[in-house]
């Protein structure tokens, strides 16, 4: 491709200028997500002419931008979501950067913005979370969230590829999802609105596909909802929860054996990197235990015929923020379906069990080649 030929982003050009007015650490227990920000940002420009420029980390600061830059006017953005942990022994570990570089790459790609070296990109990210290491704590459950996000920067409200970029990395303090354990949440069966379509880019992180979520997650919260579960098509395919990936226990209706589904990445899927990991583990795990495991197209009747039948186990969602986010109930046409937890309880076996091996390679606690040490 064209970017191929230039310049690629050198992390040992890194420049670091440190702030002059370093922040307060916000006390854990008043952590919020995404509202506090650490001290720098790692900021990298990209011009058509020229590749990646010289990598800086600069102290947190707004950005200047003309307004008539192409990123305000035909949404030229991408981002990805991914964290940094904090181990026992006071080292910092990324979970599996990889996987959001690729991402990144097939977003950015799509919206006619540069591509990047992934391995470069992480040990840039590295190099920045150890600066701002006072800001991750220590103990388990909080992380540091990182939010890599790149812009089309060219000043022009002309339609066409944008001739340069910017790709900066901010960095967030988060507590515990469920500070005091799970809690189940309830979702609103969505059909009226559609997240993504065949050909269309909902496995991409643009932030154009969130926008025009808002309206239908605020109608799903005035009627109680926590969440939307987008359906997709004539045959009410289940894809997506909110912005989680979803998974169903189901005992089969003809053997009676365990099945985690998920649906395919047929181009309508964010592809999570929770997703994958939930993927691996069970086929590792579950698998021999005598559980199946697929990747396959689930209808909304199919989800609550089982559940009418008493066959549906449990039902989470899976994300970067929660890791797992287990279902109580979801509301389809008129009814609530059941999704297996007995009413003492917020979450199911499977849940339980993928958030704590997740967790404990995230933490270092288990040896695993998903760990990424700063
Ligand atoms: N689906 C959507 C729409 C999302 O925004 C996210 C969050 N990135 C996910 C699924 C989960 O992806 P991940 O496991 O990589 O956080």
């Amino acid at each position: 491709s064209k970017t191929a030929e230039l310049p690629g982003v050198d992390p040992s050009k890194l420049e670091i200028t440190k702030t002059s007015t370093p922040k307060e650490l916000t006390p854990n227990d008043q952590l919020i997500f995404g509202k506090t920000f650490t001290d720098h940002m790692l900021s990298i420009e990209w011009t058509a002419s020229d590749g990646w420029l010289t990598p800086r980390i600069i102290p947190y600061q707004n950005l200047s931008l003309d307004p008539a830059t192409c990123v305000f006017h035909y949404a030229f953005e991408c981002f990805e979501g991914m964290k940094a942990y904090k181990d026992k022994d006071g080292k910092i570990r990324l979970f599996r950067p990889d996987k959001n570089m690729e991402r990144l790459n097939k977003s950015s790609s799509r919206i006619a913005l540069p591509t990047i070296d992934g391995e470069g990109l992480t040990k840039l990210i590295a190099e920045f979370t150890k600066l701002e290491s006072r800001f991750i704590p220590k103990e388990k459950g909080y992380s540091l969230y990182l939010r890599p996000t790149m812009i089309g920067t060219q000043r022009t409200i002309g339609v066409g590829p944008p001739g340069s970029a910017l790709l900066f990395v901010i960095a967030s303090p988060v507590g515990p999802y469920y500070p005091t354990g799970f809690k189940a949440v309830s979702l609103e069966a969505t059909d009226y609105a559609v997240r993504a379509w065949p050909g269309g880019v909902g496995d991409k992180k643009l932030g154009a596909n969130y926008a025009p979520c808002i309206v239908p997650q605020q109608e799903a919260a005035s009627r109680g909802f926590q969440q939307n579960l987008w359906l997709f098509g004539e045959e009410e395919y289940v894809t997506e929860v909110g912005t989680m990936n979803l998974f169903m226990a189901i005992k089969n209706k003809e053997t009676g054996q365990k099945e985690l589904l998920t649906a395919p990445l047929d181009g309508t899927i964010l592809e999570g990197v929770t997703r994958d990991s939930v993927l691996s583990l069970a086929r590792e795990r579950l698998i021999p235990e005598g559980w199946a495991v697929s990747e396959r197209k689930v209808r909304m009747s199919e989800l609550a015929e089982a559940s009418a039948e008493g066959r549906l186990l449990e039902v989470f969602g899976s994300g970067t923020a929660a890791i797992v986010s287990p279902v109580r109930k979801i509301s389809y046409k008129g009814q609530l379906v059941d999704c297996g937890l007995k009413e003492h309880e917020e979450a199911g076996d499977v849940a339980l069990r993928m958030k704590n091996w997740i967790e404990g390679i995230q933490y270092g606690e288990e040896q695993h080649e998903w760990s990424y040490l700063v």
